[in-house]
């Protein structure tokens, strides 16, 4: 995500406030900024990462800026501030001043490759892309994401239908696990931990996207950012498959040079082969969450699902290993049909899931409040 302007308010914050943390300790300068970490060894994986992906995006990002410098701190995901109060850790987050880059946070977890490349796709993109519009700003950075962590994408394309489905009310279809917890009068109390889209409190009718595609900036909107990045996203994808990227950016400077602010409604359907009135969307939305598709995804990309979901909620069952969560945690996809799965039916998915479960300490003060991932 990106927020534009927020710096000087930060600074005025910094002495006074909580969730804008310290600077990390550790640093090396890189030709491109500052490194920051909370130990060496952090700070150096950090420069081996940027180092990787900065350059591929300036290669590959028509109209990219070519000698941004920013500072970028690794910091713990609980770190990640949350300016627009949504309630949950973003996957990180950039602080502009007059559309330059000062500053980048990225958690460090098993998706730093895929936000650092989003968070630095922010940064370098030039002012030849200033009448994308936010929406697809966001589509443009997670598409760069996939790019720098192609692993995370098939979990990721899920999300990205679960979330944009959700702003027209389909909000069913949904990752789920049960985590047992003796309660202090010793009854035994299930929970269900896991993540699918949230829908607004108003449902999106199709004469909505015109408005959310046409603004600048979708700070405006926070209960919504989560939905409208993903349906950019699922919008980039689709154009860049089309036309490449260099479609996608030539469609921009053509839109400025006809003093459009941002690129027109009907020039976005078309480069995504969708009709001019939306009918078409929902429709394409919804067909990957149904149990078929569902089905065929977790038997083509079961390890990269197994290893998701290891990284991703051994945080959250403090005290279990592979094998116990794999037995016990009932996992379940619910598709937008109606349909239960039990994702460890899948072998690849089973055995990846129970091999990958990382190492932890067991500790019971860490009791994690249920949650649903929507970085
Ligand atoms: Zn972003």
């Amino acid at each position: 995500m990106s927020v534009r302007h927020l710096l000087p308010v930060l600074l005025l914050l910094g002495s006074c406030s909580t969730w804008m943390p310290a600077a990390p300790e550790h640093s090396l300068q890189t030709p491109l900024g500052t490194a920051f970490g909370n130990s060496p060894d952090a700070a150096s994986r950090l420069v081996d990462s940027w180092m990787r992906i900065a350059p591929s995006i300036q290669l590959g990002l028509p109209g990219s800026k070519a000698d941004e410098r920013v500072d970028i701190w690794l910091v713990d995901q609980d770190e990640i501030p949350d300016p627009f109060n949504i309630g949950h850790p973003m996957g990180g987050i950039t602080y502009s001043v007059g559309g330059d880059a000062k500053l980048i946070q990225v958690p460090d977890t098993h998706k730093l490759d895929w936000v650092l490349a989003h968070e630095l796709t922010h940064a370098l993109l030039g002012p030849e892309w200033n009448t994308l519009g936010g929406v697809l700003e966001e589509g443009l950075c997670e598409y760069m994401g996939s790019l720098s962590a192609p692993q995370l994408k098939p979990v990721r394309m899920l999300q990205v239908h679960m979330g944009a489905a959700a702003l027209y009310g389909y909000d069913q279809a949904g990752l789920f696990f049960a985590r047992a917890e003796r309660q202090e009068d010793d009854q035994i109390e299930m929970k269900w931990l896991g993540e699918k889209g949230n829908s607004p409190e108003q449902i999106w009718q199709p004469s909505d996207l015109p408005f959310y595609l046409g603004l600048l900036d979708i700070g405006p909107y926070p209960e919504l950012r989560a939905g409208l990045q993903r349906l950019g996203t699922f919008l980039v994808l689709r154009i860049v498959e089309r036309i490449g990227l260099e479609g996608l950016h030539e469609m921009c400077v053509r839109a400025e040079y006809q003093d459009h602010d941002v690129i027109p409604f009907a020039w976005i359907m078309r480069a995504a082969d969708l009709d001019p009135d939306g009918e078409r969307l929902l429709p394409e939305l919804l067909r990957p969450l149904r149990a078929r598709s569902a089905h065929r995804l977790f038997r083509e990309h079961g390890v990269e699902i197994g290893r998701y979901i290891a990284s991703e909620y051994a945080s959250h069952f403090v005290g279990w290993d592979g094998p116990n969560f794999v037995h016990f945690s009932a996992g379940t996809f619910r598709s937008i049909d109606g349909r239960n799965l039990a994702l460890f039916d899948y072998e690849p998915i089973r055995t990846t899931t129970r091999n990958e479960w990382p190492l932890r300490k067991n500790s019971v003060d860490q009791v994690m409040p249920p949650f649903v991932v929507t970085w």
